[in-house]
């Protein structure tokens, strides 16, 4: 399941250094997560970095995007494939 972002977000800016998959960006007032990117941390963490550091626990998971532990870690693989041939090209 990815996680989602609620309006009770007061936009403090921690948990976008945070997420390994570049997930989290600046959405039109606040912040907003990506679920195409988003693994909930699976293949990097054992615990979701953004919930971690997000001082109102606005972060909960997205009931529109559910995904198995495997389907996670198959998003987190195709999502290192895809920074590696970005390398190559670089
Ligand atoms: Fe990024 Fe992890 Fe938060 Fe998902 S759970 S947005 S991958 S920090
Ligand atoms: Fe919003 Fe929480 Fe991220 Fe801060 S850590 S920007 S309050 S979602």
């Amino acid at each position: 399941m990815s996680l989602k972002i609620t309006e009770e977000c007061i936009n403090c800016d921690v948990c976008e250094p945070e997420c390994p998959n570049q997930a989290i960006s600046m959405g039109e007032t606040i912040y907003v997560i990506d679920p195409a990117r988003c693994t909930q941390c699976v293949g990097h963490f054992d615990e979701p970095q953004c919930v971690q550091v997000c001082p109102v626990e606005c972060i909960p998971v997205d009931p529109d995007h559910t995904e198995t532990p495997e389907q996670l870690m198959q998003k987190y693989l195709h999502l290192q494939e895809q920074a590696q041939t970005r390398n190559r090209a670089a």
